[in-house]
């Protein structure tokens, strides 16, 4: 996993980076598959909030 912020390489499966701490996972819509930015919200490519979509697939588990 290579920091988009600052370029460190963390370990594979890291959330956040161990020199900076940004987060490192993209959120993938589930709509159109688009990777967003860890902090986004809403998908940058067809604008489906984000967050109702983590919620739908933790109540899955
Ligand atoms: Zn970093
Ligand atoms: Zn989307």
């Amino acid at each position: 996993m290579i920091c988009s912020n600052c370029g460190t390489h963390n370990t594979e499966g890291s959330n956040y980076c161990n020199n900076c701490g940004a987060p490192l996972k993209h959120i993938k819509c589930e709509r159109c598959g688009f990777h967003n930015k860890p902090s986004a919200k809403f998908c940058v490519n067809c604008g489906v909030p984000l967050s109702t979509i983590i919620r739908i697939v933790n109540n899955k588990n």
